[in-house]
């Protein structure tokens, strides 16, 4: 223990006026490991120990002014001197009863003049021992306390860490009704950079991120790393939205200069969502969750801004809470319904299929649309439980055409959650509903979003291998809207692509858009990919599709989602034809 660097020698103090005394047990402790200083009455000794840390004290008894025991007194009812061991040094003609009140004023030993080298020297390596074994657990105690509370990437504080100060901060704003802003931060399309440059680049862009903020606050604002690429920092004493406006501006205009991470270049921004206390909320939870509703608002805008948690977005949150809180009830009572938009082959005018839409009509807010409340039930946990109710309506009202029409010749598609498709169950229960309703697989599409890109792509490739070897076929949903390549959605079990509405809207709008589609085609055709239009409302887009190889197309053109009666007599009157 004696060689550990990080452990401060041990100091001991020896008190005697009788400076013959002193330097005789100055010189016999030289051998010990320790430093020792020396006081010659009572007042320099109480000095000495308002500046050291004593391991061990040798106090003399007799001595003019204040004794030995008044000494003692003195250390023990201080806060910072209780704890450390006092041995009273006397003659050994000393009196019993005099002995027992040196124990109670606080003693531990007693040693005896004349002092015996090696029973002094015996005693103070107890207590150097005592002393180091005690500072080691106390450094072992602020390691761990630190990795705890530490990002071991940046060295910022962690998530722990910041809901310990943020908790901190509350108890102590609330106290002083002061305000104080809360900024959560989110870098803009950080995931491009882990996945087109590795981890280890991404790592190094983090750190270098964590410098840059610290260099954009002042001292007293805290900074921490709460997750992936998630940042908060807290600002305390605020006086005005415009402090916070400035450090908001600064932080985004930091990130103006690229980052140099292996020699590169790297250009990131950040969006950052802002939330006071008390105006955004009085707990932590509600004003974090005040901060993540202004984030979510900055990345909606476009990025690289900041948004301040405000009276609308409250509206907006408050929503979303009485959503959440009626959903599972929705869902036992079967309020949510789903509807049939029929598609059609762009060459033949068939209907081919249909897409299977929820619906939720809610008594007091009306209808809330899926965007809304899937992510909701995504969010909340809800989506495996509604997705599946989903299914087995749709699978029970298919059955019913079956048997009145027999054979349907279409394909049914249901979106679906990367909740869904990641758990094995679904799969399980996607079976066991299609054996139960006698449906074919083969007749079954799923839609997904790009976002499935951002999870595990070899799970996400064994989960569609799945589905294919069940006979579902798979589509990329909104394909163009995200960031994914098509030549890699080769590699996976794919066979659809459904064109984003946004593109098909602004046919003939601009030149741009109506080259972009053009080259889809063609590239997805190429690569075999089967490709449905979504989102078309007028006879110049599908002419246009139809023209440049679209294969089937999908909207209000042809139907609005329609409910299973109306989608019924939708079907009778196209096969008709
Ligand atoms: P989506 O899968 O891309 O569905 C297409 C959306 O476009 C539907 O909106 C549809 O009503 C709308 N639409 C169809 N044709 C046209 C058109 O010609 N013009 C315009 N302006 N819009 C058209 P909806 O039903 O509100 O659904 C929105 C999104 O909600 C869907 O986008 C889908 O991502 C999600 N969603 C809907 N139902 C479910 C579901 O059961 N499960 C999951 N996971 N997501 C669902
Ligand atoms: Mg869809
Ligand atoms: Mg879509």
């Amino acid at each position: 223990m004696q060689d550990n660097k990080d452990i401060p020698k041990a100091k001991i103090l020896i008190v005697d006026d009788n400076e013959k005394n002193l330097y005789a047990m100055e010189s016999v402790l030289k051998s010990v490991h320790a430093n020792i200083y020396l006081a010659s009455d009572g007042k320099e000794a109480l000095k000495l120990v308002l500046r050291h840390d004593f391991a061990l004290i040798f106090l003399d008894v007799q001595m003019p002014e204040m004794d030995g025991y008044e000494v003692a007194k003195c250390l023990k009812q201080n806060q910072s001197s209780h704890n450390i061991p006092i041995i009273f040094v006397t003659a050994i003609s000393y009196q019993q009863k005099n002995i027992l009140e040196g124990y109670q004023s606080g003693g531990v030993d007693y040693l005896m003049k004349p002092i015996e080298p090696s029973i002094l020297i015996a005693k103070t390596n107890i207590f150097i021992q005592l002393y180091e074994s005690k500072a080691k657990l106390k450094e072992t105690i602020s390691k761990l306390n630190q990795i705890a509370s530490t990002d071991p990437l940046t060295g910022l504080p962690n998530r722990n860490q910041f809901n310990l100060f943020f908790n901190k901060l509350l108890a102590m704003h609330q106290r002083h009704n002061h305000q104080f802003a809360l900024l959560l931060l989110d870098l803009d399309n950080f995931k491009a950079v882990n996945d087109l440059h590795g981890h280890d680049t991404g790592d190094k862009l983090l750190i270098a991120v964590a410098k840059r903020l610290m260099a954009c606050v002042r001292q007293s604002d805290h900074v921490a790393r709460i997750g992936g690429d998630e940042y908060t920092i807290l600002l305390p004493q605020i006086q005005n939205v415009n402090d916070v406006n400035t450090v908001a501006k600064n932080l985004l205009h930091s990130f103006a200069k690229s980052f140099v991470i292996n020699k590169h270049p790297f250009k990131i921004t950040t969006s950052i969502g802002i939330a006071f206390y008390p105006h955004a909320g009085r707990s932590t939870e509600g004003i974090f969750k005040a901060a993540d509703i202004a984030l979510y608002k900055a990345k909606e805008q476009g990025r690289n801004c900041f948004i301040h948690f405000s009276g609308p977005l409250n509206k907006i949150y408050q929503r979303q809470l009485r959503i959440e809180r009626d959903l599972p009830q929705a869902i036992q009572n079967k309020e949510i319904s789903i509807s049939y938009q029929p598609r059609h082959d762009l060459q033949t005018n068939k209907i081919t299929g249909a897409e299977i839409l929820a619906r939720w009509h809610h008594p007091k807010l009306g209808n809330i649309s899926p965007v809304e409340f899937i992510n909701i039930a995504e969010t909340s946990g809800h989506i495996y439980t509604l997705g599946c109710q989903i299914i087995n309506e749709a699978f029970d009202q298919i059955a019913k055409w079956q048997k009145k029409f027999g054979k349907l010749f279409l394909h049914f598609s249901f979106n679906l959650s990367v909740h869904q498709l990641f758990d094995m169950q679904f799969h399980h229960d996607l079976q066991s509903l299609a054996d139960q309703y006698n449906i074919n697989l083969h007749d079954i599409e799923i839609e997904l979003t790009e976002s499935v890109f951002s999870s595990d792509v070899e799970k996400l490739d064994a989960m569609l291998q799945n589905l294919h070897q069940l006979g579902v076929r798979c589509s990329i949903d909104d394909f163009g809207t995200g960031y994914s390549c098509i030549s890699r959605l080769k590699l996976l079990p794919i066979q659809i692509l459904k064109i984003d509405q946004s593109f098909i809207q602004h046919i003939h709008k601009s030149s741009d858009d109506d080259a972009i589609i053009k080259a889809i085609i063609a590239l997805a055709t190429s690569l075999k990919f089967r490709i449905i239009a979504e989102g078309i409302e007028n006879k110049e887009q599908l002419l246009f599709l139809q023209k440049h190889g679209c294969h089937e197309a999908q909207g209000y053109y042809y139907a609005k989602p329609l409910i299973a009666s109306e989608f019924e007599n939708y079907y009778q009157k196209q096969i008709k034809r």
